[in-house]
C-alpha cells in the first residue's frame, strides 16, 4: 500500500530540497518510497515527473535514491557502468573531468582516466531519450548530451518541437537574456 514516505525518507528528502508540496505530488503519482525512485530511474524522468523541480534536487534525490544512477561528480568511479567498446568520433581529444589530464588516442568513453584512475568523463543524461553515459553524446540514441543544469530548457525545447539534433546547438548558441526567457517558460510550464 502507498501510504507514503516514512518519516526519515520525507526529512532525507527535504534536506536534498523538494519542498513537501513536491512530496506530495510524487505521492500522488505513486513515487512514495526510496524503492519507487529506481523506477523513475533517471533524472530526466523525475523532472519529466515535476517540471518545476529544480535540476540540482532531482539530481541529488536521485543519487540519494539510486545511487547507481549517480551522476556527475562521484566521489569514487562507479564499479557498475561498463562501456561497450565503441570507438566514436576519436578526433577530439578528451580531457579529464577530474585532473584536465589529456586522454589516450585509445581512450574511449567510459575509460578511467590514466592520470588519476577517475571516470575521465561524468555521466551525463540524454535529454531526448533519458539513458545515461558518459562522454560527449548518448550511446543509445546519438543526442549530443547537454549539460544536466539546463535539462529542463532542453526538455522544453523537445516539446516545442525542436529536431534532436538542434537542441543542443541551440543552447549552446543562447544568449543569457534567452536562457533567462525559456527558465520563465520552465517555471511557468505544468504538465
Ligand atoms: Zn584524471
Ligand atoms: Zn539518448
Amino acid at each position: 500500500m502507498d501510504s507514503g514516505f516514512t518519516l526519515l525518507e520525507r526529512n532525507i528528502l527535504k534536506a536534498k530540497g523538494l519542498t513537501d508540496d513536491q512530496l506530495t505530488s510524487l505521492v500522488e503519482m505513486g513515487v512514495s518510497s526510496r524503492a519507487s525512485f529506481s523506477e523513475v530511474g533517471t533524472v530526466l524522468t523525475l523532472l519529466e515527473l515535476l517540471p518545476e523541480l529544480d535540476p540540482a534536487v532531482a539530481t541529488r534525490a536521485l543519487e540519494w535514491a539510486v545511487p547507481t544512477a549517480a551522476a556527475a561528480e562521484a566521489p569514487a568511479p562507479p564499479t557498475s557502468i561498463v562501456a561497450p567498446t565503441i570507438n566514436v568520433d576519436s578526433s577530439d581529444a578528451v580531457f579529464c573531468a577530474s585532473c584536465q589530464y589529456k586522454q589516450p588516442k585509445d581512450y574511449t568513453p567510459g575509460d578511467l582516466c590514466v592520470n588519476c584512475g577517475r571516470q575521465a568523463e561524468p555521466i551525463e543524461q540524454c535529454f531526448w531519450c533519458g539513458a545515461s553515459g558518459p562522454g560527449r553524446r548518448c550511446r543509445n540514441c546519438g543526442a549530443v548530451f547537454v549539460p544536466v543544469a539546463e535539462l529542463p530548457l532542453a526538455l522544453l525545447l523537445r516539446r516545442d518541437g525542436l529536431a534532436k539534433d538542434d537542441i543542443p546547438r541551440r543552447l549552446a548558441e543562447s544568449t543569457p537574456e534567452e536562457k533567462d526567457q525559456l527558465w520563465g517558460r520552465v517555471r511557468r510550464a505544468r504538465i
